[in-house]
Parts: structure tokens; sequence; C-alpha cells
């Protein structure tokens, strides 16, 4: 939902929504992300939300795991009208406690942890009513995976066990009389066999929830939206970078309001080879955008003399982006105003997707005030800009798939992430022109053989770096004494931690003789084998 406006057609008044409240479990998100994977709409809120101020009403509610004890004092609890909503409800580890704490507080601490896997003993019961064993039906005994301290210490009254464990004697219960259900396993992890089974079990057989959570819907409902909220005159302007979020989040706007959506690319002057130059074709000729290219490279380059603390670096990017982007928007706004395009422009398109918003509003702690998610920076104040933000609900493979759909080309829907410092932060130490043209050519060299090879899709992200030492070599019976390069590529699947991608030999030498030979000032070529943690994926 865009910040601050309703506008009645966002996806959870459109579709079938389940809601999850986290406790602050490091697993939550993966109960939405399963869900969503099952074309099931699911959204997450902290566990402190009142139903009464929700704007819209979930046809089934999971409670999360969490890290506290029900029975502490500062321990965090569901808004009681959850147990009195009229609908479905799956507790999961901290969740069925929590269900258990609230039907008889009947959880004390266990004698010993549980943590990985368990065997999980499932108990057919003669239920009185009808969904009772429909959570694990047609399953058998299986392996799931655990990770709690706590534990049930009698049923609560209503409640009858489905599922046990040596360790876990109420590791499944349900309420004899209404769809409420808990599990004392993780259906969402990976490690729990026939976790996701579960999770549609709950989703479609409990929930009745219709599975229609697609792009190909997401995308018709989602331009009557923005139309809707930007009505016919209004106009949006937002930054590109060539990367799939905002690339994707512009053809959005631009199929929904045409010229009215304005793009702005701001060259830095810390882009790859010619890659100014190809996101403006792609974006102008192939996708039809309404875009304007400002070239700041000078004003950027300059602002860097002598800067080689990374973070300094890093500010002065940022900042030197917001004044060069608010100038473009406000000349851009005053032209746009009065006929033939009467309206001025009144929205900022931001390319936020779920996962900020997940970070930004999961429990974290009964104490800790909830931040709402704000990557605003620095908009122009007299401008007055409104927020939209159709990525929001969407997770990253999402946004590929709607892509996809948008006829944005294959290559750009899977190109790595660049960040915004670009080659600011590939280059260790002072940024200069000739200090980019060598980070230049070498990455454009690895990148190059990357994709001959095929391995462009197997890798996460990768780049080279120019290290700000120089080695001594031998080129043409003559000693050198020239700089390094560093190659990076990592595999990971959420950016947070990471591996080193394993290069066969043959490619590694290949590259390295490339660079060498093709960029004047390189007499050396390494590879980066550190993971994340420790390392960070970018070197500064
Ligand atoms: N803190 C609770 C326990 O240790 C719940 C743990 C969890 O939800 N993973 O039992």
């Amino acid at each position: 939902m865009a910040q601050g406006v309703e506008t009645g057609n966002e996806p959870n008044k459109l579709f079938d929504t389940l809601l999850v409240l986290d406790f602050g479990s490091q697993y939550s998100h993966l109960i939405t992300r399963k869900l969503r994977d099952l074309n099931v709409y699911c959204e997450m809120l902290p566990c402190t939300q009142r139903l009464s101020e929700l704007a819209w009403k979930p046809q089934g509610i999971i409670l999360s795991g969490g890290p506290y004890s029900v029975y502490e004092d500062a321990a965090p609890h569901v808004d009681p009208a959850v147990f009195e909503f009229g609908v479905p409800i799956l507790g999961i580890c901290y969740g069925l406690q929590e269900m258990a704490w609230h039907y008889g507080k009947a959880v004390i601490a266990g004698e010993k942890r549980e943590y990985g896997h368990a065997n999980l003993h499932l108990e057919k019961i003669d239920g009185k009513a009808p969904h009772v064993n429909k959570l694990l039906e047609g399953f058998d005994d299986m392996q799931v995976w655990m990770s709690h301290g706590d534990k049930l210490d009698k049923l609560p009254s209503s409640f009858a066990t489905i599922a046990t464990t040596p360790n876990a004697p109420f590791a499944g219960i349900v309420h004899e009389e209404k769809p409420f259900f808990g599990i004392q396993f993780h259906p969402e992890v990976t490690h729990t066999q026939m976790g996701k089974k579960v999770l549609e079990n709950f989703a479609l057989n409990i929930c009745k929830v219709r599975p229609n959570w697609t792009m190909a819907e997401f995308v018709d409902k989602e331009l009557i939206r923005i139309k809707a909220l930007v009505g016919d005159e209004g106009q949006v302007i937002g930054a590109v970078s060539g990367g799939v979020d905002s690339t994707v989040a512009a053809k959005l706007m631009k199929e929904a309001i045409g010229d009215r959506f304005h793009a702005v690319l701001v060259d830095n002057g810390l882009l790859r080879l010619n890659e100014a130059e190809s996101v403006r074709t792609t974006l102008t000729q192939g996708l039809g955008i309404n875009l304007t290219v400002v070239d700041a490279t000078e004003r950027f380059l300059t602002a860097l003399k002598g800067v080689s603390e990374p973070e300094s670096k890093r500010k002065i990017i940022g900042g030197q982006f917001i004044e060069v982007f608010q100038e473009t928007a406000l000349k851009i706004s005053a032209e746009a105003v009065g006929p033939p395009k009467a309206g001025k422009i009144d929205w900022l398109l931001q390319g936020t997707l779920y996962p900020d918003v997940i970070e930004s509003i999961s429990f974290k702690g009964p104490s800790a005030t909830i931040k709402t998610h704000h990557n605003v920076g620095g908009l122009p104040a007299n401008m007055n800009l409104k927020i939209i933000e159709p990525l929001r609900e969407l997770f990253k493979d999402e946004v590929r798939i709607l892509g996809t759909k948008l006829g944005i080309s294959e290559s750009l829907v899977w190109r790595h992430p660049f960040p915004g410092p670009g080659l600011g932060i590939r280059i260790l130490g002072e940024i200069t022109p000739q200090q980019l043209r060598i980070a230049r050519q070498a990455d454009h060299i690895f990148i190059q053989e990357i994709n001959d090879a095929g391995l462009y899709r197997n890798i996460s992200q990768a780049f080279a770096a120019l290290l700000p030492v120089k080695a001594v070599g031998v080129m043409g019976d003559k000693r050198v004494h020239e700089q390094v390069i560093a190659l990076r590529a990592v595999e990971t699947t959420d950016f947070m931690t990471a591996d080193w991608y394993p290069f066969d030999g043959a490619f590694l030498k290949r590259v390295s003789s490339r660079i060498v030979n093709e960029v004047e000032g390189v007499c050396r070529v390494l590879y980066d084998v550190t993971s994340k943690p420790p390392g960070t994926i970018e070197m500064e």
C-alpha cells in the first residue's frame, strides 16, 4: 500500500489474503515467501497489530515463531481479538505457545532445548468437527525441524493432540471446535519434510484461499490501481538506474500513465563501460519510457577529488545524487506544467520491495518502536511529492517474473545488482579518470568472459575491483610497477550471506591473461576468496 494513500484496491483487498503476525523469528518472512510460491497472497505485520485497525480482512492468521518465552512479563502477545475474529489460525512454535498461553497458560521452560531434526509422529483423532485432521492430512510420520526451549506442559482445554515427537508430547494440537492449529515445528524451513504442504493445507483446505496470486493477475490490477491513484492528469517522476527494480517499476508506470511518467537517469560518471548509453537505448527505444539522462560526471568527480575514505565517498556520491535529482525534478516539473500537459508533478516513484517493508515492520522487541520504512532521502521539499511504490508488495523473484511479463529482456531481468555508488566503491582509494578507465575495462572483460562461459546466472554478483596498490611484474622483458585488479564473484540467495564462486582454473587463467594484456596499467590479477561474513560483497 502506498504510504498514507488508501485507494481501496491494494492486493490485500483484491486477493484472498493471509496475515502473518510476526513475533520476531528469523524465519517469519519465509512463511510469507512460501505461501506466495503457492500463489497465495500473504502479508506480514508485527504481532502488536490491532485487528480493529486493519483496513482489510485476512482470511486466516498465522502466528510466527519468536525469541521470547510467553510466560515472561515482557513477552509480546497478540491482540486477543485474533481468537474471536472468526478465521482459522495457525500458530508456529512461539505461535503455538501463544495459543496455549491464551487458552490456559499451559507453557513452561523445558528441561532441554530441542534444536534441529525431530521425528514427528502423527495422531489421527476422532474429532467432532470436520477440520480437526485437515492440517496434516495425508501425511506419514516425518522429519521436521525444531528450534525451541519452552514447551506445553499440558493440553489447553478443548484442544486435542495431532502430532508428537519423543521430546515434545504436544508437537501439534488442534482446537476441537474451531479451526485453530498449533505446531511446535517450523513448516517454513526447507529442513521440514512436507513443510510447504502443511502451509498449503492450511491456506487452501482450511482457510479456503483461492490461489490466484500470479504476476499476470497482479499486473492488470496494479495498472488500474496506479491509474486511479495518479488520476487523469497527475504526473510522476522517478530515478532509474538500469537495474531490474527501477526498470520494472518504470515500465509499469509507462504502461499505466504513458509519458506522464518521467524517468531520470543520473550519470554520475561511475557507471560501467557504455552503461549510460545502453540504459538510454533500452529504456527509450526498447521500452518506450520517457527518459531524461543527466550527465553529471564532472560534478561528481570534482566532489570526489582527493577523497579516499570509503564512507566519505559514499556520502558524497549520495549527496550529489540527491542534489542533481532534485534540480532535474524541479526543471522537468516546471516544463511539465501547463498545456498540453496539464497538472504538475506530484508523485515520486520508488522501487521499494517487500523485503524492505518486512525489514522495517518486523517485530524487534516489546520495547522497540517500529520504524516505518523510508528511503525517500532528500525529497525536494518544495515540490511536496507523494510516494508511489508499485513493487512494495513484491519479493525479488516476483519482480523478475513481472518484468518478463512486461516485455523486459531476460538479460536485464537477471542483471546482477549494481549499487548506487557504482565504480566509486570498486575503485579502492581515490577516484580519478585514469582509475575509472582501468576499472571499467577490467570489469568489462571479466563480465564478458562470465557471459561467454554461460555462468552469469549461476553467479549472484560479480565485478572487478581496482586496488590502491602497485606490484612489480615483468612485461616484455621489462620490469613494470603497476596496479592490481581483484576479481570478486559470489553466490547467494538473499545477499545476507554469500560464498565466493568456485571458477575453474582455466577460466581464471583466461580472464587474468586478458586483463593484464588488454588493460594498460595493470600487471596483476587476484581472485577474492572471502565469503560473507566476514567479508562484504562490495569491497568498500
Ligand atoms: N522462545 C520460544 C522457545 O524457546 C519459541 C521459540 C521459537 O518460536 N522458535 O520455545
